[in-house]
């Protein structure tokens, strides 16, 4: 997977990068919108589209039990199913199982839990995250990890951050075996050797280069992005059970996948741990890297802490991405400290809490002093909510129950993230990101909360 950083942050350890995913190119930092069941609740595709979001996530665990893999597998995958030709990345599934408190169990082989639907029974293992997600076909895979809360005793810290390593190896391995090659691991033929152990570069794995990357193209969101025709079952026809790979070329190094799979750093707030995870993640070798675990309940300060540690542990040259994180001010920080992706359902859940994310920090909009207000919910805000409607007509949608309340409030909110970042690429390509910064810290853009 080809990521080009353009720009560093001659300051901070924030850089600028271009990440080319077989849907379109993605500009990070990036901020992805949270479409938990296919969807970003309240948006369609053309929203998203007209806010420019190019790279989304979706949830495994949610579309595994609905509508099932196997479906959106009939329809070729995620992006044909959902109408979405632009990038996709897919979480494993196993963060929402453990979120459902009592309806999951972790085992040495995977986790065994119940539907939070109808109760049935279902085991996710390393190996079926990888296949469920496959057959999803989103841009960017991840591997299943075990994420503990804080806080969490050093005991069970080192026994998940292990076990995350051993399913890791599991995922790469599997993912390897899908996309045509051998695993690679703990095999010694030296008839192979040279092209196995440059699985393990994560750099030089593939062996692609420039030119063999140039067929995607799009340099720009604003390209079209043509899909290829999504495969129509016949009845009674079985799909394959995986997506063809469709090599390009009769080497395994020059195969491209479809889908790139992204390791994930454990470790909670150890930084002993953090190092040992990053190191045997690094080893396996991943187009990507994620620093999970965080946010669940730490200080924001050993968040920030632990985010740019374990940055400072990744490849220079693969995409870095912190899972769940967070507010506008933690987009800020953590790209000051080397990560390039993030998620986060706050600018979307909030929005339909009626709370809002503005230049003058978070408004409240069911708040009674909003009742006569004629103003935009952000004065500064070029979002087509704001250039339309007051924040007394918002108000009342929300206390009138229409469904529009939450449609308007989640497109401000997702257009203050991604305008957020699209401001943080700015001032780094300018070379006065640390500006930037100081002015984020001082509270202009994210503020202390506004009722
Ligand atoms: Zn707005």
């Amino acid at each position: 997977m080809r990521f080009d950083i353009e720009a560093r942050d001659p300051n901070t350890r924030a850089r600028a990068g271009l990440l080319h995913t077989a849907h379109g190119i993605v500009e990070t930092p990036a901020f992805m919108p949270v479409g938990t069941a296919g969807t970003v609740k309240g948006m369609a595709q053309e929203h998203l589209e007209e806010l420019g979001v190019n790279l989304l996530l979706a949830n495994t665990y949610h579309l595994y039990l609905r509508p099932s893999h196997e479906t959106i597998r009939q329809y070729g995958g995620l992006h044909h199913f959902m109408g979405w030709p632009h990038a996709i990345l897919t979480d494993s599934g196993g963060f929402q199982i453990m979120s459902l408190k009592g309806l999951g169990q972790v085992t040495e082989d995977g986790f065994h839990f119940r539907s939070h639907l109808d109760g049935s029974s279902h085991f996710l293992s390393p190996e079926r995250a990888v296949e469920v997600q496959l057959a999803l076909g989103a841009d960017i895979i991840m591997t299943l990890d075990e994420c503990v809360g804080f806080p969490s005793s050093h005991e069970t810290l080192r026994r998940a951050t292990k076990l995350t390593g051993r399913w890791a190896r599991r995922a790469k391995e599997f993912w390897l075996r899908q996309n045509g090659w051998d695993s690679g691991f703990g095999v010694r033929d030296s008839a192979t050797s040279d092209w196995r152990d440059s699985l393990k570069t994560p750099n030089s794995r593939l062996g692609i280069s420039d030119s063999q990357c140039g067929e995607f193209g799009i340099r720009d969101s604003g390209s079209e992005i043509i899909l290829p025709e999504p495969r129509v079952p016949s009845p009674g026809t079985r799909q394959s059970s995986l997506p063809n790979p469709e090599p390009r070329s009769p080497t395994p190094e020059a195969r491209t996948p479809k889908s790139e799979l992204f390791g994930i750093v454990q470790g909670g707030t150890d930084r002993d741990l953090r190092r040992e995870s990053a190191e045997e993640i690094c080893d396996i070798g991943f187009e990507g890297y994620a620093v999970g675990g965080l946010s669940v309940g730490e200080p924001k300060s050993e968040t920030y802490d632990i985010a740019g540690f374990t940055a400072d542990l990744l490849p220079a040259g693969r995409p870095r991405y912190l899972m769940g994180v967070g507010t506008p001010a933690d987009l800020v920080e953590c790209v000051a400290r080397g990560i390039d992706l993030f998620d986060c359902v706050m600018p979307t859940r909030n929005a339909r809490n009626a709370c809002l994310f503005t230049s003058e920090g978070k408004l409240v909009i069911k708040n009674a002093r909003y009742a006569r207000d004629p103003a935009p919910l952000d004065p500064v805000c070029r979002c087509r909510v704001c250039r339309r409607y007051s924040r007394g007509y918002i108000r009342h949608l929300f206390v009138a129950g229409e469904m529009l309340a939450a449609i308007l409030a989640t497109y401000h909110n997702l257009h203050f993230y991604l305008d957020t970042m699209r401001q943080i690429r700015q001032a780094i390509g300018a070379g006065d990101f640390e500006r930037f910064l100081s002015k984020a810290r001082a509270g202009a853009s994210s503020g202390t909360p506004r009722t």
